[in-house]
């Protein structure tokens, strides 16, 4: 199955003419689409919530999509992200404050908005007490079950090897001190495996959690509200890959819940997800320009983004797929390395990648960009930022976050005054 790109060729020159290149282009129809139909494949568990992972798509407007129109609420993990959903209006029983190795400011900042903290370690619940003089009536803990996480036989990734979350035997411990602290509802979380491409993903994370809270109520009395599945349901980045179904996805889960909570009289737990990439990864690209091509011992053809755009090429080797706008329907005969400008060799988009014949002032749309994209850039080599632009359902664009600019770069020197001349010289 080819990948289209949510905008036609001929709009995108349109804006490409309006908002100089490189940019973000979000596409709000998809973005709306998806998140109605998150909702209704779990609409059959009441207390349903999505919390949008910021970290993924830390935009205000976007968040605000996902917030105000699908009543969702936000996953963080640091004090910005945290402001930025008490900024958009937010209530605090719709922040979970998922963080890992927290600063003592940021659970105090958390616990002021009202947000769930879930707590990463057995050991943050001395630290959490010591830091705001008490432990909330509502919390989590974040499971860990080591090892490696398979599904049918395919290892999909290696908790015992991360960072994350407590043992079993530090769990069930960490709901007994809490509960004698005074804490009332509880919650479990476990984050096992990124970016699946299966529909068994949730279901078996389900079953493993939803059998563990059984145990959990029964040897420590804790009271269980909520089961937070986490991240980790993917997208399809390449072409060949079959895209998740997410109303089998949450009749899995529901399956699960009916064949181990239910006999338990634990029907009325909660069931919560904190999706970033799967909520925003396809409805969103990275659009740049052919300005130079080369040729030596292979073909170059070099754009106006560069890693510090979209880095998940360079840091993980991940695949995003390209088209070439205008070019949809032209064979692709042409092998190029897209690379950026940045002075690394690994700054590349695609290499060896079959492409129709590239001219300079080409577009390309680099597809999949949504989440976990702009949001890690950064500034390698004194490179800027790009904008973001959402195009609307009603075809306009909305600039939803402007570029940075050179005096953006050197705000943060005290003696920025130096930099006064050479701005003002380029009209910064
Ligand atoms: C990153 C992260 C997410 C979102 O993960 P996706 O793979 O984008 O769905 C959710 N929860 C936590 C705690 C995370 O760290």
């Amino acid at each position: 199955m080819d990948k289209k790109p949510f905008v036609s060729a001929e709009k995108l020159r349109e804006i490409a003419q309006q908002y100089p290149t490189p940019f973000y282009l979000y596409d709000e129809k998809g973005i709306l689409e998806n998140a109605d139909r998150v909702k209704r494949a779990f609409s059959w568990n009441p207390g349903f919530r999505e919390y949008f992972a910021v970290k993924a798509t830390p935009n205000p407007y976007i968040v605000k999509m996902l917030t105000d129109g699908f009543g969702f609420g936000t996953d963080c993990s640091s004090l910005t992200e945290l402001m930025l959903s008490k900024a958009i209006g937010v209530p605090g029983d719709h922040i979970m404050f998922s963080s890992n190795d927290t600063p003592a400011e940021e659970f105090a900042y958390a616990a002021k908005l009202g947000a769930t903290i879930n707590l990463d370690d057995f050991t943050h619940i001395q630290f959490l007490e010591d830091t705001i003089g008490y432990i909330p009536e509502t919390i989590c803990c974040r499971f860990n079950p080591g090892g490696l996480f398979k599904v049918s036989n395919d290892i999909m990734d290696n908790p015992g090897d991360s960072k994350y979350g407590m043992t079993e035997e530090q769990l069930f411990e960490a709901f007994r001190i809490l509960k004698g602290k005074g804490a009332k509802n509880f919650g479990i979380h476990a984050f096992l495996a990124s970016n699946t491409v299966t529909d068994d993903y949730y279901p078996m994370l389900a079953e493993i959690l939803f059998k563990l809270a059984v145990r959990l109520e029964k040897e420590t009395g804790a009271d269980i509200k909520f089961i937070n599945l986490s991240g980790g349901v993917g997208i399809p980045y390449r072409p060949d890959q079959t895209p998740n179904d997410i109303f089998k996805i949450g009749e899995g889960v529901h399956q699960v819940f009916n064949k181990v909570l239910m006999p338990e009289g634990m029907g009325d737990i909660a069931i919560y997800t904190e999706m970033g990439r799967y909520m925003l990864g396809p409805y969103g690209a990275l659009v740049t320009k052919a300005i130079h091509e080369k040729h030596i011992y292979k073909e170059y053809i070099g754009v106006d983004a560069c890693a510090v755009n979209l880095i998940r090429p360079a840091m993980y080797g991940a695949y995003h797929h390209i088209t070439v706008m205008g070019k949809e329907d032209a064979p692709c005969d042409h092998k190029y390395d897209v690379t950026g400008s940045l002075c690394e060799n690994n700054d590349k988009f695609a290499i060896d990648r079959m492409l129709p014949k590239i001219d300079m002032g080409d577009l390309l749309f680099i597809h999949d960009a949504g989440a976990h994209g702009f949001s890690m850039g950064y500034n390698y080599n004194g490179k800027l930022r790009s904008s973001e632009l959402l195009l609307c359902r009603d075809g306009s664009v909305k600039m939803i976050r402007r570029a940075e600019t050179p005096r953006d770069y050197f705000a943060t020197f005290d003696y920025t005054h130096i930099f006064d001349g050479v701005l003002e010289e380029l009209g910064y």
